[in-house]
């Protein structure tokens, strides 16, 4: 018990206690159990107990939403966190302000599209991502960033014709349901690939070193293997999406997809609102 005692307080000093207090796999534990590990916390009670817990700041950071038409529409989508999928979808009306093309070895090299394009904060962390990963000699490929309604539309359109929309729905995003749409997405590959959005890219050199140091730099695996289930994506190896490094790192640690990240962020809020809601 000493021992483990000593081993959370040496995590909690190295400020890695976030992962640890989950990893105990136990949501239900008082948050007061995990606070009180917190360096310098001293003695706290009540509800602000729940300020320690490393999810508290990201109770803000969920989708707001609108329901129209019986789908339901995010209404702060320029949220770092926000959370895009089948279930939650952005407006048409979506563009992000401040898409910008990132200084990164693109797979259609000069060529000035649309799917080069990343939000700028992402775009930064992606140029030091590439970068990193060319110190230990491996070229990522960036492929495909953002992708606009539009874009989502013309696609979605072109499926709808050739297959019926039932077999489009299966093949490709409805549109607004694309996280590239958000402009924190981006799908990598290696030369070693054909520069492919490929399954094998996974357990190729830069597709595991992406894994091991994505979170680095705020970028998540985002439809893991095994996770099908909760994402309702494929496994797609090539997929990594921004969303800060604290939440990266949170996510990483946990082995959590974006979608289990909030339900825990929601458990939470729950507990602090006296777990009577809904
Ligand atoms: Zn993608």
């Amino acid at each position: 018990m000493m021992h483990f005692i000593s081993f959370m307080i040496a995590l909690s000093l190295a400020g890695f206690h976030t992962s640890a207090d989950y990893l105990a796999g136990d949501l239900d534990k008082p948050a007061t159990e995990t606070a009180t590990t917190d360096k310098g916390s001293g003695a706290k009670t009540g509800s602000k107990d729940y300020q320690n817990d490393p999810l508290y700041p990201y109770i803000a950071q969920q989708n707001k939403l609108i329901e129209k038409d019986g789908v339901q529409y995010i209404t702060n989508p320029e949220n770092i966190l926000v959370l895009a999928n089948k279930e939650y979808s952005l407006q048409s009306s979506y563009s992000p302000p401040d898409l910008v093309r990132p200084n990164v070895t693109f797979s259609f090299g000069d060529e000035q599209v649309e799917k080069a394009k990343m939000r700028k904060e992402a775009g930064s962390q992606l140029e030091a991502m590439f970068a990193a990963a060319k110190q230990d000699n491996l070229t990522l490929y960036a492929v495909s960033g953002y992708r606009s309604y539009q874009r989502q539309q013309e696609v979605f359109g072109a499926e709808v014709a050739a297959k019926g929309e039932a077999k489009a729905k299966e093949a490709v995003a409805v549109p607004g349901t694309s996280e590239h749409q958000t402009g924190l997405a981006m799908d990598i590959s290696s030369r070693d690939q054909g520069f492919n959005l490929t399954e094998a890219f996974g357990e190729t050199p830069e597709g595991q070193w992406l894994q091991k140091n994505a979170h680095n730099y705020g970028f998540i695996l985002r439809y893991m293997k095994g996770k099908e289930a909760v994402t309702q994506y494929q496994y797609e190896s090539w997929h990594y999406r921004y969303v800060g490094k604290d939440a990266a790192t949170i996510i990483y640690e946990n082995d959590w997809t974006l979608e289990e990240f909030f339900q825990h962020v929601q458990a939470l809020q729950k507990k602090i609102d006296g777990g009577t809601a809904k």
